[in-house]
């Protein structure tokens, strides 16, 4: 006898439904699965069996051929068990109730018939919808992030015999289910509690760079000697930057879906930018995502929020060269032997930076760097990824903190950013940019024009300082940024003089 259940997977960070056919002949009793399943796939059949059997059914003793279409797609993970071991039941005349059409079902089976979460629980089932299914069974501790997607109905399972013996009314509708939907869900914390910007005393210049930074989503570096609070700045970008809205949201928490984090506490739609700040050992694969079943990396988990590298130069050359493709194209692409997986992967990138390898070099305390490990050193900076960074800020040591003051809250700072973003996002309306960091070629020249005098300040800037092309331009969005801060349209020579001061790689590498 022959039966089609629906399953699905997930590929990069999108669904794809997959049917799931098994069929029953008789035969020498055994069981294979076609299609190109991933050895977690294969498995699936010790678990299906051992599920069935200790649910109190009967494990038929065919022969079983379990077909995964299309076949030209390789099925990976275990979210399929729950498909498979309904397939074999239905097709051995176990399922009283067999599921309705358009049903897709989602899950992990444990030994002992118990129904797992599974990663990607969130784009299986916004695929499931666009497709035009009526309902779904997912793991009880998914509901609540399947509830996420409006527009089809959530049946939440936790044992494969539960199931089966409930019967017609298994398919409660979701309300009945006690699930609330749209915007029910607050977020969680995703970073953590945040600590405010009036704990950093003093460098009220850094504090502005990082404003300036938030408002328009520009890559910032932080570049000063030890104990300056270039990682305490930075851990503060969080709090300034606005929330994420409805799109962001979902695309951040498919992300946060996929790489199995969304378990447990930490469930519902994330509104909050993420924060992301890997150790400096990262591989390349860690940064920006691999494997042989291709997981997202630190590049994708920031997505929509920051990336932040402590101590940019100690990161492998390797890792900072990995970056360059999504800091350019805003998404990670991965080769495979079955076509190119993608992740996205536009995020902000922070980073902090020692002068030298002492730390000392152009502070009162003596440097004890050769000239040339510090050329290197500098050199290692400003390379490649030095280049993508709008602004790059000086953090001076400080003579006497308890004089300096506390100055800007993160709330603030917030209100700040906030209007200026509500500035960009009515000037870049139906353009598909949201930020003045990612003005481009004729946008660029569209909406960061100059007033006369401003243009001459630049002009001979460029000249003197010896800029290069893509600085010029740098220069160009984050007087965007400064004028939107200041509330205004124009940009005058007062904004661009104050871009110019956030380049002091380019004006400063002279070792
Ligand atoms: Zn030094």
């Amino acid at each position: 006898m022959y039966v089609k259940m629906l399953g699905a997977t997930v590929v990069g960070v999108e669904g794809r439904l997959i049917e799931v056919e098994v069929n029953l002949s008789s035969g020498l009793p055994q069981i294979a699965i076609v299609g190109l399943p991933d050895p977690a796939v294969r498995e699936s059949v010790e678990r299906v069996r051992a599920a069935i059997q200790n649910g109190g059914m009967k494990f038929p003793l065919d022969r079983i051929t379990v077909n995964l279409a299309p076949a030209d797609m390789r099925k990976e993970g275990t979210a399929f068990d729950l498909a498979i071991a309904a397939g074999i039941l239905g097709a051995s005349g176990q399922l009283p109730e067999p599921p309705p059409d358009g049903t897709l079902l989602v899950g992990e089976l444990s030994l002992s018939g118990e129904v797992k979460p599974v990663p990607g629980v969130l784009p299986m089932v916004e695929r499931a919808r666009k497709e035009g299914l009526k309902r779904v069974v997912v793991p009880r501790a998914c509901v609540a992030e399947a509830s996420l997607i409006e527009g089809i109905q959530v049946v939440g399972i936790g044992s494969l015999q539960e199931w089966i013996q409930g019967g017609e009314d298994a398919y409660v509708s979701r309300e009945e289910n006690g699930v609330r939907t749209s915007g029910g869900f607050p977020g969680f914390a995703l970073n953590g509690t945040e600590p405010d910007l009036s704990d950093v005393i003093g460098q009220h210049h850094g504090k502005r760079a990082l404003l300036i930074a938030a408002a328009g989503m520009h890559n910032v570096l932080f570049v000063g000697p030890p104990g300056t609070g270039k990682t305490m700045l930075c851990r503060r970008l969080p709090s300034l930057l606005p929330p994420l809205d409805d799109e962001e949201a979902l695309a951040v928490t498919k992300i946060y879906s996929v790489s199995g984090k969304l378990q447990g506490e930490r469930q519902g739609l994330i509104r909050e930018r993420p924060f992301r700040s890997p150790h400096h050992s990262v591989s390349a694969a860690g940064l920006i995502g691999g494997g042989s079943v291709p997981k997202p990396g630190e590049a994708t988990l920031a997505h929509h929020g920051v990336l932040f590298l402590d101590e940019m130069p100690e990161f492998p050359r390797a890792a900072l060269e990995a970056l360059r493709q999504p800091l350019e194209e805003r998404q990670v692409t991965i080769g495979r032997v079955r076509g190119a997986v993608s992740f996205p992967a536009h995020f902000m990138l922070a980073g902090s930076a020692n002068p030298c390898p002492c730390g000392f070099w152009g502070s009162e305390r003596p440097c004890t760097c050769s000239t040339l490990t510090v050329a290197r050193y500098r050199a290692r900076m400003s390379g490649p990824l030095a280049d993508r960074i709008d602004l790059q800020a000086e953090m001076p040591r400080q003579a006497a903190p308890g004089a300096a003051g506390r100055g800007m809250s993160s709330a603030e700072g917030r209100a700040l950013v906030a209007e200026a973003c509500e500035r960009q996002q009515f000037r870049y309306r139906g353009s598909g940019i949201r930020w003045n960091s990612e003005l481009f070629g004729k946008l660029l020249a569209q909406h960061a024009k100059l007033a006369p005098e401003a243009e001459a300040l630049l002009a001979n800037a460029y000249a003197s300082l010896g800029l290069s092309f893509r600085a010029h331009d740098r220069i160009l969005k984050l007087s965007r940024t400064i004028a939107d801060l200041a509330g205004s349209d124009r940009i005058t020579e007062e904004h661009v003089a104050e871009a110019v001061r956030y380049r002091c790689l380019d004006t400063n590498v002279t070792g």
